[in-house]
C-alpha cells in the first residue's frame, strides 16, 4: 500500500492567523517563519499530497535553526532564513514538542491537609458529643437507698431410676435385648460403570479484520496516514467426548437392637422460697411469696427408686431510692444475710443494674 501523506496545519502565534498549510514555512499574513513554538495539527478536511510530492515528505522532522530560531526542512543544509549551517544547530520539531510537554507538566501540588482537617471537625465534634451523652446516661451512679425486701428460693432436682427402651447398633452393659432386626446402617459409594459424556470446547475463529486510520505527525508539516488492521475473532464450539465414572449408593446392613435399660431420669424439681417481710409496695416481687424468713432446702420425700440431683439457690435484695425507684440485685447468701429491712444502703447502679452494694462488687 502506497503511503498517503496529508498536509497538516499550523497557527501563527504573532498575528493570530489560523489554519496555515504545514508546507507554508512563513506566515502569509505577517511573514513570521515557523519556529520552535510551531505545532502541526490535522484539519477537518484531509489534504492529500500527490504521489510525486509525497515522496519528499515523511523522511525526517524539520530542524530548528540555533541562530534565528526558524524551522527548516530535513534535507536543507543551511537555514533558509539566515543561512546558518545545519551542523551548528541541534534539536528538531519533536524535541521542541518534548520541551513543551516538560514545561507544561503541572508542578507537584502542595499538600493541603489543614483544609481537609477543618472540614472534618464538625463531624468529629458530633461523634464526641454523642459518645459524651452515651457516657453520661450510662455511667455508673451512686444511689442512697433503703432495703425494702429480700427474697430467697431454693430448688432440688429429683431423679428416678426407671426402665427405658432404646435402639442402637450395639447393646450397652445392663441392656436387655427385646428385639433385633436387619436395617440399613449406612451407604457406600460404589463404582457402577463408565459413561461417555458429551461436552463443548470453545475455540476462537478468525472472523475478519477491523481497520482504523491513524495519522502520525512527521514533524515536517505533514502527517502520514496509517491503516491499522486488528484481527477480530468469534467463539465457536466443538463437541468432544470423555469417559466419566458413574457411582451408585449401596446400602450396608447391620443388626439394630431394641433393648430395655435402667437409667436415672429427671423426675421433678422441688422448690422452697419466701420473703422475709410482708410486701410494702406493689412493685416489689415478694408479694407472690409467703413470709419465710429463714431459707431452708425443700423436703424432697424421696421414693424407693429416687435420688437427689442438682441443687440451685437464689437470693435477691430489693432497694428503693428517695424517688421511689426500686432496684433488685441477686447476691450470695452471705451478703443477703447482712441486710435488714429499712437499713440505709449505698448502691452503685448502671441503668437498672446494681453493680455494687456498700462498695462491694456483686457479679
Ligand atoms: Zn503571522
Ligand atoms: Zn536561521
Amino acid at each position: 500500500m502506497a503511503k498517503k501523506i496529508v498536509e497538516g496545519l499550523w497557527d501563527c502565534p504573532y498575528c493570530g492567523q489560523k489554519g496555515i498549510g504545514g508546507l507554508v514555512k512563513s506566515c502569509p499574513n505577517c511573514a513570521h517563519p515557523q519556529d520552535a513554538g510551531t505545532k502541526f495539527y490535522l484539519g477537518e478536511k484531509k489534504d492529500y499530497l500527490d504521489e510525486e510530492k509525497a515522496k519528499d515528505y515523511g523522511k525526517g522532522a524539520d530542524w530548528t535553526c540555533a541562530f534565528c530560531g526558524s524551522m527548516n526542512r530535513y534535507g536543507n543544509a543551511n537555514c533558509v532564513n539566515c543561512g546558518a549551517q545545519r551542523e551548528d544547530s541541534s534539536g528538531d520539531y519533536f524535541e521542541n514538542r518534548r520541551k513543551e510537554q516538560a514545561a507544561q507538566a503541572p508542578p507537584p501540588k502542595p499538600p493541603q491537609p489543614q483544609k481537609r482537617k477543618k472540614k472534618r471537625w464538625p463531624l468529629i465534634l458530633a461523634i464526641l458529643a454523642v459518645i459524651a451523652v452515651i457516657f453520661f446516661v450510662t455511667r455508673p451512679k451512686d444511689k442512697a437507698t433503703t432495703v425494702v425486701d429480700k427474697t430467697w428460693q431454693r430448688a432440688v432436682d429429683v431423679e428416678v431410676y426407671t426402665t427405658v427402651q432404646e435402639e442402637d447398633w450395639s447393646v450397652p452393659d445392663g441392656g436387655r435385648i427385646t428385639d433385633s432386626r436387619r436395617a440399613i446402617r449406612t451407604y457406600e459409594q460404589v463404582l457402577d460403570h463408565y459413561e461417555e459424556e458429551e461436552y463443548e470446547v470453545p475455540y476462537d475463529v478468525l472472523d475478519g479484520y477491523d481497520t482504523y486510520t491513524d495519522y502520525e505527525d512527521n514533524g515536517d508539516g505533514t502527517f502520514t496516514e496509517v491503516e491499522h488492521e486488528v484481527p477480530r475473532y468469534r467463539t465457536e464450539y466443538r463437541t468432544e467426548y470423555r469417559t466419566v465414572p458413574v457411582y451408585r449408593q449401596d446400602p450396608i446392613y447391620d443388626t439394630l437392637y431394641t433393648y430395655d435399660i435402667e437409667k436415672w431420669l429427671h423426675s421433678r424439681t422441688d422448690r422452697a422460697g419466701g420473703s422475709c417481710y410482708e410486701p410494702r409496695s406493689e412493685s416489689v416481687r415478694s408479694g407472690d411469696w409467703s413470709v419465710e424468713a429463714e431459707p431452708y432446702w425443700p423436703d424432697t420425700r424421696l421414693g424407693g427408686n429416687e435420688r437427689e440431683g442438682a441443687r440451685e439457690e437464689e437470693y435477691i435484695l430489693y432497694f428503693t431510692d428517695d424517688k421511689g425507684k426500686t432496684y433488685s440485685a441477686r447476691v450470695t447468701e452471705d451478703v443477703w444475710n447482712r441486710y435488714k429491712r429499712d437499713q440505709g444502703v449505698e448502691i452503685e447502679v448502671q441503668g437498672s443494674r446494681v453493680l455494687s452494694i456498700d462498695g462491694v462488687k456483686i457479679s
